[in-house]
């Protein structure tokens, strides 16, 4: 997946990202078969296990989020509409 689509995170457009995010989200679709180009690059969180099995802070070293985590099982076009500055905060209560 990476081969395909580098590093660069598409949920906040910066370098560093470690993790496979699906576009469908595992949450909502948990029996999809696992392919490449309905994923990208992703930002991780704190602790997650790198190929040592050592723990590393996987974060947005730019921006300082868990994109993938923080993103969840938000529907992408929901992800994305947050504006970048401010995250992916619950916009909800203010509507
Ligand atoms: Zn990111
Ligand atoms: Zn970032």
């Amino acid at each position: 997946m990476f081969n395909l689509y580098g590093r660069v995170c598409h949920l906040c457009g910066h370098p560093g990202a470690t993790q496979a995010d699906h576009l469908d989200p595992l949450a909502n679709r948990p029996n999809q078969v696992p392919d490449p180009t309905r994923m990208r690059p992703a930002h991780g969180n704190r602790n997650q296990v790198g190929p040592g099995g050592e723990l590393f802070d996987a974060r947005c070293q730019t921006c300082g989020q868990a994109c993938n985590q923080d993103r969840g099982a938000k529907r992408l076009a929901d992800a994305l509409a947050a504006p970048e500055a401010e995250g992916f905060e619950d916009y909800s209560d203010r509507i």
